[in-house]
């Protein structure tokens, strides 16, 4: 069962940070104005040329300036869709922009002040003071982590962070990480230590921790099922699920100019981010049938999100400052697109995988059991009063509680210890018996001693499951209390309307500005001719600075397209030489037998999105390869290690070629000094020459580096070292053979 209800807009809001110390400094102006009031953000052109050029204009449904606290766009925009996630909606809220811009900031903030935390420990206290007022229902929360790093998800609350998971699709609960951890939470405590652990966790394996959390996506995802009593006398589950994404930096990165691998991890670094631009372009097109959403990770995991049965927040996060200008125009333009996405939220009544449903019936299994080992125990004790002559009447065991169970086991429990304590004294003192029988008794008193024992600890697990079970099952003014006190609820309540007041003022002035330029339009009938020439002029003006705006708009998204269409390009070409070179060696290098084996058991897997073999049981019922027989006595046959391989028809390449052992001969590498001192002692001494005009080429004849034989082969050696002839130090004769 699911309650529907009209479509709505994904939200967009913008928020712009303050310049920071640096940006100061180093004097940089600021470009971005906003208009807090109307929802609107202008930007204007910081070259000099363009300065009469009109500032360009956005609108969002709020926007939020440097002066901004956390906790205003927590109550205005953030906590409405928290409040739909505690109905059963699914909820997302992203945060979009530039490294550098706020999303971080934004998300988790600084968690310590309670000032400047961010949306996500916002929402742990708003989630928990939620149910701690509730009455009537139960609610389990849980929490998950996880990262998406070059199409790669990691768990980030697993023990074992070198593992990657996969997503999987069911019909019954659609697109999920398999494995994924998940913690349930009773407290804001339990909550923030989830997340600390994660955060830690991301930081484990970064060298560089800014890059890698500019290019990786962190999403922390809490899950908040509620059980009530419905109208129909049944419990009902509702489930809301809150996404909260703190995506990889939307900068422009290049990926030009890599090669192999480094060209494979650069097209992947922001292929999320990527596929989640064409996945909105999609979904506000109108024209495309088709919405790529299986082209990431990160838009299949948030499918619901974009244009499915969620709501969603996205927050755009910009810098104030001029040379930022041209990414935050870019991400302005994304934002203006999502923007117009379309959701269908709907609330997540009774479905299939909630946890709190597992839980009831668990906890009421264990109590069924306990219950069992309760009454066996009675029935024990009672058969025990009748033998010992039934001095207590049966009435008072039918009086007995529940209450007064506890007392009544511990009391059990040591009456039996005691009982058989007796007994074994009894043995060990009677003297009568033979000291081999007596050992025999002892033992078996000895065994049933350690039964009761051990009877008694699994009654007190059974039960300490349960308590610990139920305590998780989270019940307003139980085992979960509200601590706010009148005044504070007074000042929540008022700081919500007020947030509520903003919101409708916001709306009302857009829809009036709206209104405006329709009612320009309209008026058609004058009082005077120069009237209406004067409605018209303006008019005219109007229009025409419209005009040129919408013109500059379509120059400055031409030029991106041209500059995207480009990398693209490059990219492609890149990617062809690289499919060349593999073609090559394939078609020179592997036999063509080999390939085609390959080829026909290849094949594409979609879940997986990778090209896999086929499992070769498949060609055994086909029949193409016989199975060995096992041997006559049962065993299987032992097999050498190559003979294995054949069996499992694994491909048969031709063997490695052997690592050689052996290496090339090289000349011994003497340093250049000495080089240069032993060429100088075994030169001949009309040989030397020395060039004082030009040092360079003299450095150069010295410092050849290793010691050069003689072209002619004649050893030198005997020859006399020696000093430039006195005759003509400076300026030998050149000989033939020796170079110069
Ligand atoms: P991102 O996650 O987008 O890369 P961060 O959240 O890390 O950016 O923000 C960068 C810096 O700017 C941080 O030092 C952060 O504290 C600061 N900052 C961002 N937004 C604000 C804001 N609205 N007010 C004050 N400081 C901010
Ligand atoms: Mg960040």
């Amino acid at each position: 069962m699911s309650k529907s209800k009209s479509s709505e807009s994904v939200k967009v809001v913008v928020r712009c940070r303050p310049m920071n110390e640096k940006e100061r400094a180093a004097g940089f102006e600021r470009v971005v104005s906003l208009d807090v009031k109307l929802g609107q953000i202008m930007v204007k052109n910081p070259r000099e040329a363009s300065a009469n050029e009109p500032p360009k204009v956005f609108t969002f449904d709020s926007v939020y300036d440097w002066n901004s606290k956390q906790i205003d766009l927590y109550d205005e925009t953030f906590r409405p869709l928290v409040d739909s996630v505690l109905l059963g909606f699914n909820g997302t809220i992203f945060a979009y922009g530039q490294t550098g811009t706020g999303k971080t900031y934004t998300m988790e903030g600084l968690r310590k002040d309670p000032e400047r935390r961010g949306v996500i420990p916002n929402s742990f206290e708003h989630i928990f003071t939620h149910i701690s007022r509730s009455q009537n229902q139960q609610y389990l929360v849980r929490a998950s982590y996880l990262e998406i790093y070059q199409e790669e998800i990691r768990d980030l609350l697993s023990k074992d962070q070198s593992r990657r998971l996969e997503l999987r699709e069911r019909p019954d609960v659609g697109v999920h990480v398999r494995d994924l951890s998940s913690f349930v939470t009773k407290s804001v405590r339990e909550i923030e230590n989830v997340m600390n652990i994660g955060n830690q966790n991301r930081s484990v394996g970064a060298t560089n921790m800014n890059e890698h959390s500019s290019r990786s996506h962190a999403i922390f995802v809490i899950t908040v099922e509620c059980s009530e009593m419905g109208v129909d006398e049944e419990n009902h589950i509702r489930v809301g699920k809150l996404n909260l994404v703190d995506l990889a930096g939307s900068e422009r990165q290049s990926k030009t100019g890599a090669q192999g691998e480094r060209l494979k991890e650069a097209t992947k670094i922001n292929l999320s981010l990527s596929a989640l631009g064409n996945v909105i372009s999609a979904l506000v097109d109108g024209r495309s049938s088709h919405i790529p959403y299986r082209d990431s990770k990160l838009t299949r995991l948030l499918q619901d999100s974009l244009g499915g049965n969620a709501r969603t927040v996205m927050v755009a996060n910009i810098g104030p400052a001029s040379y930022n200008v041209e990414e935050t125009l870019t991400t302005l333009r994304y934002a203006n697109r999502a923007k117009n996405i379309k959701n269908k939220p709907r609330i997540n009544e009774d479905p299939k995988d909630a946890m709190l449903r597992t839980f009831q019936e668990e906890i009421l299994r264990l109590k069924e059991q306990l219950k069992k080992r309760v009454g066996k125990k009675e029935r024990r004790k009672q058969r025990r009063r009748r033998a010992d002559g039934g001095r207590d009447g049966d009435d008072q065991e039918e009086g007995e509680t529940e209450d007064d169970d506890d007392e009544d086991k511990g009391e059990y429990w040591k009456e039996q210890q005691e009982k058989l304590e007796r007994e074994r004294r009894a043995i060990v003192e009677d003297h009568s018996l033979v000291a081999e029988e007596k050992a025999q008794l002892l033992k078996e008193k000895e065994k049933k001693m350690e039964d009761l024992r051990r009877e008694k600890e699994a009654g007190e697990k059974l039960a300490a499951k349960v308590k610990d079970m139920e305590s998780k099952l989270l019940v307003g003014g139980k085992n979960i209390v509200d601590h706010t006190n009148e005044q504070q609820r007074v000042l929540e309540q008022k700081r919500q309307e007020i947030a509520e007041q903003k919101r409708r003022e916001r709306e009302m002035r857009q829809q009036m500005d709206n209104r405006d330029e329709e009612t320009l339009e309209l008026k058609e009938t004058y009082s005077s001719l120069q009237q209406e020439v004067d409605i018209k002029t303006k008019k005219l003006k109007k229009l025409f600075s419209k005009l040129q705006a919408v013109k500059g708009e379509i120059e400055d998204v031409k030029e991106q397209h041209i500059s995207e269409r480009q990398e693209h390009e490059q990219i492609q070409d890149e990617l062809t030489r690289e499919l060349k070179l593999k073609q090559l060696i394939l078609e020179n290098f592997i036999p063509q037998d080999e390939k085609n084996k390959i080829s026909s058991r290849m094949f594409f897997d979609e879940e997986e999105e990778s090209w896999r073999m086929k499992p070769i049981t498949r060609l055994e019922e086909d029949h193409q390869m016989m199975s060995r027989p096992q041997s006559a006595v049962g065993y299987r046959r032992p097999l050498s290690r190559d003979a294995r391989y054949k069996a499992e028809n694994v491909l048969t390449l031709a063997m490695d070629m052997p690592t050689r052992t052996t290496r090339d001969y090289q000349e011994p590498v003497i340093d250049p000094k000495t080089a240069a001192a032993l060429e100088d002692a075994l030169r001949e001494e009309n040989e030397i020459q020395v060039d004082a005009s030009d040092h360079s080429s003299l450095g150069a004849a010295f410092s050849s580096g290793s010691l050069k034989k003689p072209k002619s082969g004649r050893p030198r050696t005997g020859r006399k070292s020696g000093t430039p002839s006195p005759g003509n130090p400076l300026y030998p004769q050149p000989r033939g053979l020796v170079p110069k």
